[in-house]
């Protein structure tokens, strides 16, 4: 019988991204997104840190559905601006700004730093938290350079203007499994699925 997992996220293309790293590890398990459970509360992020916040959120999923819980928390880390957006990445213009504008106020923040000094990096923690308390929690970071303007259509947030190290191309240019295959929410994925195939205790997953 397969297992039941939730992952605390209501961002569909961040869902699409998770559910697609746990399936191509050959996890049978049904993954299911918080929108699954109607009554499941609005969690503030209100942790300083990528981990922080990763466990608030596994945490609170966990303890309100009783099933395993998986929460990840990342956002983009610019050199130039001292660290941030950081773990204000999703809200970075404003408790309802969206993607783009985000993306346009960085740009607008930056647009004075010189080429070769527009390195940062995005970074994820995702915790695994079981219905019987225990806690598992793991990290990724890609590094790269900023654009000055967008390249791309694919992947969401800051994609259009990352270009990672060693490439060419945004990660909005590259397919959904070449990101995968570099990105910090791909690393961090990749170092959970062990652990949580530990952590249901099944041997045949
Ligand atoms: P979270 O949902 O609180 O983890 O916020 C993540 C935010 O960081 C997103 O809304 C994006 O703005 C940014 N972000 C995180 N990962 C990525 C990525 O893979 N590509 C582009 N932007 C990302």
């Amino acid at each position: 019988m397969s297992h039941r997992i939730v992952l605390a996220t209501r961002n569909a293309k961040k869902l699409a991204e998770l559910d697609r790293l746990l399936s191509s590890a050959g996890l049978d398990v049904q993954i299911l997104g918080s929108d699954a459970f109607k009554d499941l509360p609005e969690i503030d992020e209100t942790g300083q840190t990528f981990a922080e916040n990763a466990l608030i959120k596994a945490r609170e999923v966990c303890q309100h559905t009783s099933l395993p819980a998986i929460a990840d928390d990342s956002g983009l880390c610019v050199d130039a601006l001292d660290g941030s957006p950081g773990v204000f990445s999703a809200r970075w213009a404003g408790e309802s700004a969206n993607d783009e504008n985000n993306l346009d106020l960085v740009l607008e923040q930056i647009v004075d730093v010189p080429d070769g000094q527009r390195g940062a990096y995005f970074a994820c923690a995702a915790a695994l938290v079981m219905p019987d308390g225990r806690e598992f929690l793991v990290s990724g970071q890609v590094n790269g350079q900023l654009l000055r303007q967008r390249s791309g259509t694919g992947g969401f947030g800051y994609d259009p203007i990352f270009v990672p190290d060693g490439y060419s191309v945004t990660t909005a240019q590259m397919s959904a499994q070449e990101k995968d295959a570099i990105s910090h929410r791909g690393q961090a994925m990749r170092e959970l699925v062990p652990l949580l195939v530990q952590a249901l205790g099944d041997p045949s997953l």
